[in-house]
């Protein structure tokens, strides 16, 4: 085992600092009373000298690893988590520039094409028939009904094309399936956008079903912590989530997974989300940072409602940025996705979130049943700070 100081050594020795196109040389930090500069200012080299095994520090570790780590231990990602915010951050930047670019934005656009009346029981969705929110039931939507807002997404800039039903699963649903496909091989075929949907569990053949359609992505968000899932949902277990996962994942299509913040879990619970978004056997090719809009009716904002001011369960911004940096060390390919909620952000904490390293946004009308920022606002936004959308399937 050699030592930090020992480790230091030998990156200056080596003095190689390995910068891909879009990598830029780490800024040299100050020192503070408790961060050591000195372990950073050479921690982007790869160099295969350098055993993973040897390299104790968690961030160090994820810098250093020319491969995506699927063996997180929750004390490491704890340990990156409660990184001082200032450095973390820093940290993550220099990881986002080894594994993309650093100012390309992803623009998706989500459109509810079934809404309400869903069987499940999540607290806080506003489309589940558990919770009285007045949401009235919809029958999936038609295909040319669906090319007309894709269009409208392509035409204004979205490259990525995703499509939400509030169903429990797609038992029974062949024909709905059948269309849905079409859905997805008429935008590929049109617009050459990526797709993705979201219509609840899936089986082996119905995720191939829709890879055979093209499907990009199939999204099926995790949620929450294992620990605290219960408190949510009753009606689908955290394994069953996770065996759909696999499903989409065995079929050949990529996974877009992640989950919510704000719906009273704790900062150990954003660890214990990490740790299984980054523990699966691929890590997730997308994954959306969803900031709870608390609605009127749902039982999670009565809930919510009730707890005292000063309760640690009200998600505060650093534990956002902590949670989106975090990710971005430990799972460096990611796309990281801003997805409900980004409305209530005001822009400089956008800015902040895309330092961390969050690189999609959903962009549009609606986002499902809540307010989503407009096309137009978000192309002024990224032109202010110099980023522009990123290209369908560049990643
Ligand atoms: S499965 Fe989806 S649509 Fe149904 S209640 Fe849960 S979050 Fe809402």
């Amino acid at each position: 085992m050699i030592s930090r100081i020992q480790l230091s050594k030998r990156f200056i020795s080596s003095s190689i600092i390995r910068l891909n196109s879009h990598s830029q040389p780490a800024v040299v930090l100050g020192k503070t009373s408790e961060f050591d500069s000195s372990k950073y200012h050479f921690n982007i080299s790869t160099s295969s000298s350098i055993n993973n095994k040897d390299i104790e520090d968690p961030i160090q570790l994820a810098l250093n690893s020319s491969e995506p780590i699927n063996n997180w231990t929750k004390d490491q990602i704890r340990q990156i988590y409660n990184t001082s915010l200032y450095d973390l951050i820093h940290q993550a930047q220099i990881q986002h520039r080894k594994h993309h670019n650093p100012s390309e934005i992803q623009l998706c656009t989500l459109l509810n094409i079934k809404e309400g009346g869903c069987s499940e029981d999540c607290k806080y969705c506003s489309q589940s028939s558990k919770n009285d929110t007045g949401l009235k039931a919809s029958k999936l939507l038609q295909v040319d009904q669906v090319m007309l807002k894709a269009r409208q997404a392509a035409a204004n800039g979205s490259t990525r094309f995703c499509m939400g039903a509030a169903w429990r699963d797609m038992v029974g649903r062949k024909s709905n399936l059948k269309r849905i496909a079409e859905m997805i091989s008429t935008i590929n075929n049109e617009l050459g956008m990526e797709t993705c949907v979201t219509l609840g569990m899936l089986d082996s053949q119905q995720a191939k079903t829709l890879k055979d359609a093209g499907l990009t992505a199939y999204n099926h968000n995790i949620d929450t912590s294992r620990e605290y899932y219960p408190n949510i949902i009753s009606t689908r277990k955290f394994d069953e989530r996770l065996q759909t996962i696999q499903n989409v994942n065995d079929a050949g299509i990529k996974v877009c997974t992640g989950g919510i913040l704000g719906m009273g879990e704790t900062s150990e619970d954003h660890v214990s989300f990490l740790y299984t978004l980054s523990n699966m056997p691929k890590h997730p090719e997308s994954l959306p940072i969803n900031k709870l809009v608390s609605i009127k009716g749902t039982r999670l904002d009565e809930e919510l409602s009730q707890l005292p001011k000063d309760s640690e369960r009200h998600l505060k911004f650093d534990q956002v940025l902590k949670t989106i940096a975090t990710a971005r060390l430990i799972m460096p390919k990611s796309i990281i996705r801003l997805a409900a909620g980004r409305y209530t952000m005001k822009e400089y904490e956008q800015f902040i979130c895309f330092l961390a390293g969050a690189n999609a946004i959903f962009t549009g009308e609606r986002m499902l049943t809540t307010m989503c920022n407009g096309w137009d606002e978000d192309i002024e936004m990224l032109k202010k700070w110099g980023l522009v959308p990123m290209k369908s399937f560049s990643n």
